[in-house]
């Protein structure tokens, strides 16, 4: 069993894309299920709705799953395990205050220490802790010895006994912390490999110390992504408007293009141009590189580009508002000056939208907008140029330049015969 286990805080990240693709990806390499876990219990940071336009982004990507799951379902799970931990004397109560905990955090930053719990509570007398009316947080005890990590990307990775501190799992409300809710869902749900990013590499070995303690010894594979930089160097953050997949696409960038971009960072694909589909027959998370991968807007423009063209030109045509293929195949033309769906629609409505015409051009645009209309239909450009010319006496640029703002509502542009061939049934519309 995979896991994407997303929380629903926020727009989706690109990062977190490329962790449900790999998931996606590894779970039908591996004939393992893939389940969605929404992870709803930091009911602050939640926002409503998000976890819908997770699912939405996840079916637009073709990312299949078998089930989604919502971690504050999980609960009452979570409060039984934190009990058999305490009933085993492997979790101990804690009734340090916030305050207390605060200071003693203070100091170790005063004296450049990084902050352990100090186990204060770790062995009170039973008195002490029964009948004991004052709030209490509970904390599993830490380690006694080191936690290795075998990371499918990183290697191993060894957490010395000392770098773990008896950390909590329930908060003073008894609601779970994040580490414990999370390594007891992917014990529950069987998870065989974590894909994950970086930001959780900290987090695995307090949650293999979890499961250890409740007696589950199933080794859960890991493979942790190297984080996403921008272009500055910088890790990609909310403020990098192309980290957020709702933008890329509102900006015309096709899902296939983003989920082939996000394999191909990083990786050593056989090809450079693909689909989702056909990475499921060579993908290997070992050929990931452990060093950041780099966002490159300008990389993923080519890839998008490349997408377009490999549309039917009747979905092409869907994406810039129209059903006639003739306008995909039109849209296609445009490619050799745009890189997205968005700059594409907005060439098409420009042809046929009400024209400005410069005032030098006005007067020949107007014969040529009367002669158009009584004109007969024409298949060839040749044709219909020549009509106009010798109906009107035109030529040249008085000719050429008002009949191209005409067609196109812009002065400059592609071959305009190739053009006409996608527009000649609309020329009544166009031409106006
Ligand atoms: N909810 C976490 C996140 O969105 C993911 C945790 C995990 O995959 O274990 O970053």
């Amino acid at each position: 069993m995979l896991r994407f286990a997303p929380s629903p805080t926020g727009d989706m990240h690109i990062g977190n894309l490329r962790v449900a693709i790999f998931n996606y990806i590894v779970s039908k390499q591996r004939n393992e299920e893939l389940i969605i876990r929404i992870e709803d219990t930091d009911k602050e940071r939640n926002i409503e709705g998000k976890d819908q336009e997770i699912l939405d982004i996840l079916n637009l990507f073709g990312i299949e799953y078998s089930q989604v799951m919502y971690q504050s379902n999980n609960k009452r799970f979570h409060s039984a395990m934190a009990l058999q931990l305490l009933h085993e004397l492997k979790a101990f109560n804690c009734f340090c205050s916030s305050a207390w905990l605060d200071n003693k955090r203070e100091e170790a930053k005063n004296s450049k220490t990084a902050y352990r719990y100090d186990d204060a509570c770790a062995s009170l007398p039973d008195e002490l802790v029964i009948d004991n009316e004052s709030p209490f947080t509970v904390r599993i005890r830490k380690p006694m010895e080191a936690i290795i990590v075998k990371d499918h990307i990183k290697g191993e990775i060894k957490f010395e006994a000392n770098e773990i501190d008896s950390f909590i799992i329930l908060r003073q409300d008894k609601t779970p912390m994040y580490n414990f809710a999370c390594a007891v869902d992917d014990m529950l749900s069987d998870v065989s490999l974590i894909i994950r990013g970086e930001d959780h590499v900290s987090n695995t070995p307090k949650q293999i110390l979890i499961r250890e303690a409740l007696g589950y010894h199933k080794k859960i594979e890991y493979a942790h992504l190297p984080i996403i930089l921008n272009d500055n160097g910088k890790k990609m953050s909310k403020r990098d408007d192309a980290s957020s997949v709702k933008w890329l696409l509102e900006e015309g960038y096709l899902p296939s293009a983003i989920a082939n971009y996000l394999i191909l960072m990083g990786n050593k694909p056989p090809k450079e141009i693909f689909h989702l589909a056909e990475a499921i027959e060579w993908f290997d998370l070992k050929n990931i590189a452990k060093s950041p991968a780099r966002f490159d807007i300008n990389m993923l423009k080519h890839i998008n580009r490349e997408h377009i063209k490999m549309l039917e030109p009747k979905e092409l045509s869907r994406y810039v508002g129209f059903a006639d293929e003739n306008i995909g195949e039109l849209a296609k033309i445009y490619l050799e000056e745009s890189n997205t769906t968005k700059e594409l629609k907005a060439k098409i409505a420009s042809i046929f939208a009400k024209k400005d015409i410069p005032d030098e051009f006005k007067e020949y645009a107007q014969t040529i907008v009367k002669i158009v209309k009584d004109a007969p239909y024409f298949e060839e450009y040749e044709d219909f140029k020549n009509y106009i010319m010798n109906e009107s006496g035109l030529k040249g640029k008085n000719l050429f330049k008002p009949l191209r703002i005409l067609l196109t509502g812009v002065e400059h542009g592609p071959d305009i015969a190739a053009v006409y061939k996608y527009i000649k049934n609309y020329i009544g519309e166009i031409v106006k």
